[in-house]
């Protein structure tokens, strides 16, 4: 197949150096279950699940069985668990790829029976409970009735419960997370004592796993910081404050391209759709063959830099479906084929996603899962 002129390059040795920060984080007994979810975080699926397999992985969380089977035709053998919905109707398909999964209702408990009915097998079960997220889940009364409904299925264990934060990653004021943290652990103890000593309990993602060792629970569904990336400034503020700042992130992803074509634009002239660029002296335009189509958002248009020969070359006018413009007067000999950095490191600087993210008034985690599967992951 023909190469596109933009890629990603990946680097496994920063995975497998995150991955062993977590370990080390949460001691080895806690199982490590990064989340692969979102084209791993734009990080490509298969590579980054790959990687992680090879490192400090337990478990890969997913988001739904579509992920499930292109992971087990790549031939992952590790346990991967669904965070996401799975339906009754999938139920067959569920057992068949030997995941584990989240589930809030008796339908699908039912459906999974019958799906292992004379296996011998039994498919893994984490209840989720609502402690104030609502979006996934049920109450505990509720709870209560499915571990009940469940203890008389023979396909279907109850292994775990789960539970997902509303707002750690946001602020750096954790009494709610504290109370739903609370609210999951007099949940998990309640559910225990309906005969059930040795369930489970999940309730951490990154910034919990960063900044609560009693969040860590039996297993922890690292995201974005497995990727080498903060959740949020107020995360790296509480970290810092609560002298957990030692915790070192390596970002993984590099998002590159090449120059097409470089040209002197007049003083006065205009760059781009709608004219939103205008020179005020003589200009050294180079064009880049990545667009919005891409994933380099439209809020770059006449905000971003990127990097050309270890120099920031900002972006003049708006991005279009598929090219883009950048200024580089003051960058020297720049030609068609210069390597170009978006996201990365290049000289002395870098541009992270981060600062991505704050010119497309968004955060990190869409930045990098909006990078187009179409652009290729390159593990380096
Ligand atoms: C995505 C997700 C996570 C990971 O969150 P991060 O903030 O990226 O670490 C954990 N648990 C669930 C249920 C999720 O959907």
């Amino acid at each position: 197949m023909a190469r596109r002129l933009t890629w990603c390059e990946i680097s496994l040795g920063a995975l497998q150096a995150n991955l062993a920060e977590f370990r080390r984080l949460v001691g080895p007994a806690c199982l490590l279950a990064p989340t692969v979810k979102a084209n791993a975080y734009g990080h490509g699926l298969v590579l980054a699940s790959k990687a992680f397999a090879e490192a400090e992985a337990d478990v890969l969380c997913i988001n739904d069985l579509w992920e499930a089977s292109i992971l087990r035709e790549a031939g992952l053998a590790l346990p991967l668990h669904v965070v996401g919905r799975v339906t009754p109707e999938q139920a067959t398909e569920a057992f068949g790829l030997g995941v584990s999964l989240v589930a809030y209702d008796r339908d699908l408990l039912d459906a999974l029976d019958a799906a292992a009915a004379g296996s011998g097998r039994r498919i893994g079960v984490h209840l989720k409970l609502e402690t104030g997220t609502n979006r996934q889940g049920v109450g505990l009364d509720e709870a209560r009735l499915l571990v009940r409904h469940a203890s008389g299925l023979r396909g279907v264990a109850v292994t775990a419960v789960t539970t997902h934060f509303a707002d750690v990653e946001d602020t750096t004021d954790h009494a709610y997370a504290r109370l739903q943290l609370a609210s999951f652990k007099a949940g998990l103890a309640a559910l225990r004592a309906e005969g059930l000593p040795e369930l489970k309990g999940d309730i951490a993602n990154s910034a919990a796993t960063i900044l609560w060792p009693e969040a860590h629970l039996d297993m922890v569904r690292v995201g974005i910081s497995a990727y080498g990336m903060w959740p949020s400034p107020e995360t790296f503020v509480s970290a810092t404050l609560t002298h957990r700042d030692r915790v070192i992130l390596r970002p993984a992803l590099s998002w590159k391209t090449v120059v097409a074509q470089v040209k002197t634009v007049r003083a006065g002239e205009y760059i781009g759709y709608g004219r939103t660029h205008r020179t005020t002296h003589d200009t050294r335009i180079a064009v880049l063959p990545v667009g919005y189509y891409d994933g380099y958002d439209r809020g770059m248009s006449n905000a971003a830099y990127v990097l050309v020969r270890g120099m920031r070359a900002q972006v003049r006018g708006r991005v279009c479906m598929n090219m883009a413009m950048i200024d580089v007067s003051d960058v020297p000999g720049v030609q068609a084929g210069d390597e170009v950095i978006l996201i990365g490191r290049g000289g002395d600087d870098a541009v992270t996603a981060e600062q991505v993210a704050a010119w497309a008034g968004t955060i990190n985690y869409e930045i990098t899962t909006r990078i187009a599967e179409s652009v290729p992951r390159i593990a380096v």
